[in-house]
């Protein structure tokens, strides 16, 4: 149609680095013009020149997941340069203070868990119903969690971290919940998890490069208007709850 924008717009949190950012560049690769979305300015402008020099169509949003002024300002922004968003990673997330103890649950620190579920929880959904107006307007609107295994009640992988495991247990509840609530419109809600990524946030230890932790990201932000909503999926297929 005449004067409609065809070019579709996707918005990453937490895209300076690690596996946001690999999801920038490869929702980028596709074509879709990407709001890079990082709370520090220096990293976002690095991160954003850093994906143009690569011919992504990239622009940096200002977006801090904790702080509901952050988030309606980039809602604003999104709606004045794009008009509509087709596509929301919720990608930012934090593991939380480990010292003292501090998620052993024996000797939890409440402040993380409040911390940690603030960023991985709760600005999942801050970032999700200041962007779902945008999300409505698109053809076929993707939303994709980024979850974890350790979330998983059923595998239980991975250190004991009191905060962080639950954390992603909650997210991969809220995203059935989304997913419940929205079934009646044309949005495909679901989480994903990246396996063990070497990124910041692993000590660069983990056994996958960003780029493979982003591909299930890409996938669910790209799924057919048939695809699955509400489910939780890896490289492998499902991830059990
Ligand atoms: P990372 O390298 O530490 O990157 C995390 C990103 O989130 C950074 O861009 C960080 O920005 C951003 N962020 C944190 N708090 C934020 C806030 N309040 N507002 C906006 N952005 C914020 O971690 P990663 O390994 O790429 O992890 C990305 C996601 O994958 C996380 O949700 C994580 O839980 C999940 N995950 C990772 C692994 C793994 O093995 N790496 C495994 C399972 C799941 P700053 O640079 O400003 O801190």
């Amino acid at each position: 149609m005449e004067g409609v924008n065809e070019t579709k717009t996707a918005l990453v949190t937490g895209a300076n680095k690690g596996i946001g950012f690999a999801i920038a560049r490869g929702l980028g690769e596709l074509g879709y013009t990407v709001a890079v979305g990082a709370r520090d300015d220096v990293r976002r402008d690095e991160a954003v020149g850093t994906l143009r020099a690569a011919g992504v169509d990239a622009f940096g949003l200002a977006l801090d997941v904790t702080s509901d002024e952050s988030v309606a300002a980039a809602a604003a922004t999104v709606e004045r340069t794009a008009g509509r968003l087709d596509v929301l990673v919720n990608n930012a997330g934090i593991g939380g203070r480990t010292d003292g103890g501090a998620q052993d649950p024996t000797t939890l620190d409440l402040d993380v868990v409040r911390t940690v579920l603030d960023t991985n929880v709760f600005g999942v959904v801050r970032v999700t119903n200041a962007m779902l107006p945008l999300l409505r307007r698109a053809e076929s609107p993707r939303i994709v969690n980024m979850s974890s295994d350790m979330g998983s009640l059923t595998r239980q992988t991975g250190p004991v971290l009191a905060a962080y495991a639950p954390s992603k247990s909650m997210l991969n509840s809220i995203t059935a919940q989304y997913a419940r609530s929205l079934a009646d419109t044309n949005i495909l809600v679901n989480a994903g998890c990246p396996g063990y990524v070497a990124t910041e946030f692993t000590g660069f230890n983990g056994v996958r490069t960003p780029g493979q932790g982003a591909a299930i990201a890409i996938r669910l932000a790209t799924l057919p208007d048939d695809g699955p909503c509400g489910g939780f999926f890896n490289d492998e297929g499902v991830v059990p709850w």
